[in-house]
């Protein structure tokens, strides 16, 4: 799954539209039956609602005019572009209001015309994870406006400056989000039983933006039910923190591998230089690991590249998950891997790398008929015994990496003296 928006900084769209987050059609069929089950129950609700709604011109103004912010704020942002994968946008400011002001049928139509908008102007995704999308957030939407209704049963009362109606305001906000996020988190365990709850759901950062939309809806809502030409007043704001979330999430794509979510070779060239000119000026020890599945092409060859594809996501993941939070991983490029271990000596440098080598190869991919598996090899070089700076560490790792290939695959070698030597030998381990 993409997705998401974490370490790894995945795709999601919209409110939690999460549209990124949408699983490949292909991984399991039970996704589709999740998916069409999703879309008949919101047309169904639009059909039921639809015939016992009054519709009034007055709200209909409203939600003209919120979709008019919601489309402003679209076209304001489209010329910076959308981070591929994932992105999250604050449509819900927009939104929001809708489910809150409106009877909850409005919120059923709102994200067809945002996200019809996102996918014209922006950026043309696969249709199914629009649709989903779009009746994720309308389920969400509609049972928050049917909450709030229920607990207020004037929603002009919202702009009164009451406590309680601006307390069931924001518990409806936080219904919206729960249910939005659970949906696509269960379409995304669905196809793939395997992934963790915990990398579908929240994480901090995605929990944060979840807060802040709930704010500006609020707050929109309040503004927009005591006048709905105060929505002017609130269109620049939200415009501007679109753009400056919109430019965080493409400095952080530029940064990242999207098929593993690890860093990029650029990426990681930076960040390890910085750590090599920390560790020489402190004095500390430093390893380097470069990382390389064995056969890989045989994966490829045998199974497809898509299957290839997701033994690299794997093998990123499985990097990630046995590594501190300061180390630094990169997907160096094709099936190879980088990682630097800051304060590693030589002892721990070479456990890390055994343990990355047994994990690695204890992970197992289905197939149609059987499970990949996969071994690395790994050459390693330390700071200050294989060289002084990034340049040296890698080709000493590189040289060590290729004597472990030559000695069968599987393995880990470490250079016993430094490379420049013309009588240097390395060791397997
Ligand atoms: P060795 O044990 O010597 O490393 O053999 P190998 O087959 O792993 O190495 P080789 O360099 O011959 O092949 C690497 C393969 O990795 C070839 C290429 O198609 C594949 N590859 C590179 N990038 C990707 C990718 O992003 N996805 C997939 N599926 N395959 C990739
Ligand atoms: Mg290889
Ligand atoms: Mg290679």
């Amino acid at each position: 799954m993409a997705t998401t928006s974490h370490t790894s900084v995945e795709s999601r769209d919209g409110v939690s539209s999460l549209v990124g987050r949408w699983p490949l059609l292909g991984q399991r069929r039970s996704l589709v039956g999740y998916l069409c089950g999703l879309v008949t129950l919101d047309l169904a609700a639009i059909l039921l609602l639809a015939t016992f709604t009054h519709f009034r011109w007055s709200d209909l103004l409203t939600f003209a005019a919120l979709m008019g912010c919601g489309a402003v704020c679209i076209e304001a942002t489209r010329r910076l572009g959308m981070p591929a994968g994932v992105s999250r946008d604050l449509l819900s400011a927009w939104w929001l209001p809708v489910a809150l002001l409106l009877p909850p049928v409005y919120a059923l139509f709102a994200p067809i015309v945002l996200q019809f908008l996102l996918q014209l102007r922006v950026r043309a995704t696969v249709l199914y994870r629009r649709v989903g999308s779009t009746a994720a957030i309308g389920l969400a939407g509609c049972t928050a406006s049917v909450i709030f209704h229920e607990l207020v049963p004037d929603p002009s009362a919202l702009s009164s400056g009451r406590g309680s109606p601006i307390a069931a305001a924001v518990a409806a906000a936080m219904i919206f989000a729960l249910l939005n996020t659970s949906l696509i988190a269960i379409a995304a365990h669905t196809a793939d039983p395997d992934i963790r709850w915990r990398e579908v759901l929240w994480d901090r950062e995605s929990f944060l933006l979840d807060v802040v939309e709930l704010c500006l809806g609020v707050t929109v809502a309040i503004a927009c039910g005591l006048n709905l030409a105060l929505l002017v007043l609130t269109l620049p704001p939200v415009v501007l923190l679109q753009r400056s979330l919109l430019h965080a999430q493409l400095q952080a794509a530029a940064r990242t591998d999207p098929k593993t979510g690890l860093l990029n070779a650029a990426a990681w060239q930076r960040e390890a230089d910085t750590e090599i000119v920390r560790a020489r000026r402190t004095g500390e020890t430093l390893a380097l690991l470069l990382i390389d599945i064995d056969h890989f092409k045989r994966v490829n060859d045998t199974h497809g590249h898509l299957l290839g594809d997701q033994v690299l996501i794997n093998v990123a993941a499985t990097l990630r998950s046995q590594l501190r939070d300061y180390d630094v991983v990169g997907r160096f490029g094709g099936e190879e891997f980088v990682v630097l271990l800051p304060r590693a000596d030589i002892n721990e440098a070479r456990m890390v790398a055994e343990r990355l080598r047994c994990r690695i190869s204890r992970m197992a991919v289905p197939a149609d008929d059987c499970m990949i598996t996969v071994t690395v090899s790994t050459g390693v070089a330390i700071m200050s015994i294989h060289g002084d700076d990034l340049i040296e560490l890698l080709a000493a790792a590189d040289l060590a990496l290729y004597r472990a290939k030559e000695l069968g695959r599987d393995r880990i070698c470490i250079p016993i003296v430094q490379p420049p030597r013309p009588s240097s030998e390395d060791t397997p381990t």
